[in-house]
Formats: C-alpha cells, structure tokens, sequence
C-alpha cells in the first residue's frame, strides 16, 4: 500500500483492509472484485491486484509465510526491490536495504551526493550507502528510522535542520547553502493530456456501467463506459461512438453532465460525461451490464468514476 503513497493516506485503508482481510489465507481466497473495493480510492489499482495474487502464491507454495528469501520473494508479483527490502529488513531483521523517495532524499543530503537520482548509478550509491551503515541485528529499527527521518524530518521543503540529530555531520546541511537543492533530479517530461468522452445510459432506475479490462490502468474497476475523443471529433460524437464500439449499443446524447479533471503519474485526463439514452443494439455482457442506482455503492470504482456514481445516486442524469 505504500508504494507511491503517503502513510497519512494508507492508515484508515489498512485497517479496514486488515479487518476484512485479517489473514493470508483469508486473503487468498478473496474475489478480486471484494479487494478492489477495499482498495477503492486508493489508486493505483493494479497494487490491489498484485497483492491477491501474492496471497494466493504464499498460501499454495509457502504454507502461508511470506518467504524471508530475497531471490523467492522477488518472484512474487508485485515484489520489486522496495518492497522485498522492507519485507526483509523491518519484517524479519535481515541486513537488506528499503530505499523509497524518502530514503534518497536523506540520504543524498547526509551524504551530499550531487548525482541526478533518476540515474542508475547514483541508486546504486545510494544503495550501498544505505547497505554499509546497516547496523548488526538492528536491519528493522534502522529501515524504518531512515524512512521516518525522510518522511518527518528531512523533509522534501523546509527540512527540519535545527531539530535534526544528524546535522552535526550532514554534509549538505554544513556544505551547502541550502539543502534543499539535494536530490538532483531530471525534469520530467511535460506530460500528456488526454479528453475522454463517457455516457451514462439510465433505463429507468438502472444506469449501464462496463468492466475495465484487467491488463490495463485501474483494470477490474467498474466504469461508466466510454473512451478517448480523436482528433478533430467532437466529445459527444465520440461518447456516442465509444459505446457503440465498446459494448454494442446505440445511444443518443440527452445532455452533458459534468467534466473532471483527474492527474495520474504520467499523464491527466478530463472525462466528459454525457447523460445518454438507449436506442437500440444487444449489450456486450461479457464487459457491461446494468445495475440498479441503489447498488453502485456496492461496487469498486476509479475515484472520478465513483464521484459520477454518488452523483448519480444522488438524482443527478
Ligand atoms: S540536517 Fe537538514 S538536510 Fe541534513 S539530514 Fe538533517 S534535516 Fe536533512
């Protein structure tokens, strides 16, 4: 849960996860649509993929132990070096480095490393760092207190200097005019916006909702259904064509709804809703249905998506 997310946000998430969810076992042998519920809002859905599958691989070929073996445990989906790290060390005490943006942060400060941290070669630095200061038998007080001092000290603006126990020999702290200029980090790209176009079908207190497939962003998720605006096409013509080729139904545009905005990592969106009605054509079951307006609540959607369905619940189309 905290790849790519701050603690504040996954504490009330991991604690009604926990509760439905107390065990591996109890999690193995969850249906994917009850986890993404749970994980709704979260983002970054395929996470909530990854850690069923996980569950059901420790249950079936680890007798329900998470391994504490490096090479078996990147093997599991989802495991990449961040989490196998803090696996190893703050779970089982093992000398393994847990490095995530905060470790880096500290740690290219303490120990003034200039390098771009988008760069192989400066993460590796960074990791054997981290490796060379682990102390005997202490992996997951320390992981752990890295993170902290990152999260809660050596914060990204304004760091915590005069209250910081490592000031007497940070070097970006005595070396520098500000540390603040460390890490170093490569621009990003300006990324991509994309318009989406989205219908929401009503027949009567029943409103048309698909599937998003389960190899792409936020996949398993429910949705109004829809796609992106080509060019030189208008939003309602391409709501109206999205659904004919989607789910095979014809549509007519009532009216728009509302248009919202919503930034992932690399790119942004604004989805444009339209209130639909149906016309004619045979629904594509095996990716859409109807569902009662009462029972949307029950079912996981994508933050936007979800926004919409409350509306709608709420009188709105
Ligand atoms: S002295 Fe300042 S820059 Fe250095 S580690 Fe502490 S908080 Fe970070």
């Amino acid at each position: 849960m905290l790849q790519q997310t701050r603690v504040e946000q996954v504490v009330p998430y991991y604690k009604r996860f926990l509760d439905k969810f107390p065990s591996i076992n109890v999690l193995a042998s969850a249906n994917i649509d009850d986890v993404l519920k749970m994980w709704e809002g979260m983002g970054y859905y395929r996470r909530a993929r990854y850690l069923l599958e996980a569950a059901k691989i420790i249950a079936e070929r680890h007798k329900s132990k998470i391994p504490n073996d490096y090479e078996i445990l990147t093997t599991l989906p989802g495991f990449g070096p961040y989490t196998c790290g803090s696996v190893l060390s703050i779970a089982y005490n093992l000398p393994y480095p847990a490095i995530d943006g905060n470790v880096i942060r500290f740690m290219s400060r303490l120990f003034k490393i200039e390098s771009d941290i988008t760069r192989i070669a400066t993460k590796r630095t960074i990791e054997k760092t981290v490796v060379n200061l682990i102390p005997t038998n202490k992996a997951s007080e320390f992981s752990q207190a890295l993170m902290d001092m990152g999260a809660s000290v050596c914060k990204s603006v304004r760091p915590k200097c005069n209250i910081c126990c490592c000031r007497k020999f940070c070097r970006a702290y005595n070396e520098m005019p500000n540390p603040e200029i460390l890490p170093k980090k490569t621009k990003k790209k300006r990324s991509v916006h994309v318009h989406i176009a989205a219908g929401i079908v009503r027949n009567r207190n029943t409103v048309l909702i698909s599937k998003r497939p389960e190899n792409v962003i936020l996949g398993g998720l429910w949705e109004f259904p829809g796609g992106k605006k080509e060019r030189n096409e208008s939003l309602d013509v391409a709501c109206v064509r999205e659904l004919k080729s989607k789910i095979g139904i014809s549509t007519k545009i009532i009216k728009p709804f509302i248009s919202i905005k919503h930034h992932y990592s690399h790119y942004s969106v604004t989805i444009h809703f339209f209130c639909c009605s149906y016309l004619s054509g045979r629904l594509d079951k095996s990716t859409a249905k109807w569902v009662k307006i009462n029972e949307l609540e029950m079912l996981a959607f994508s933050k936007v998506h979800k926004q919409v369905a409350m509306k709608i619940r709420d009188g709105g189309c």
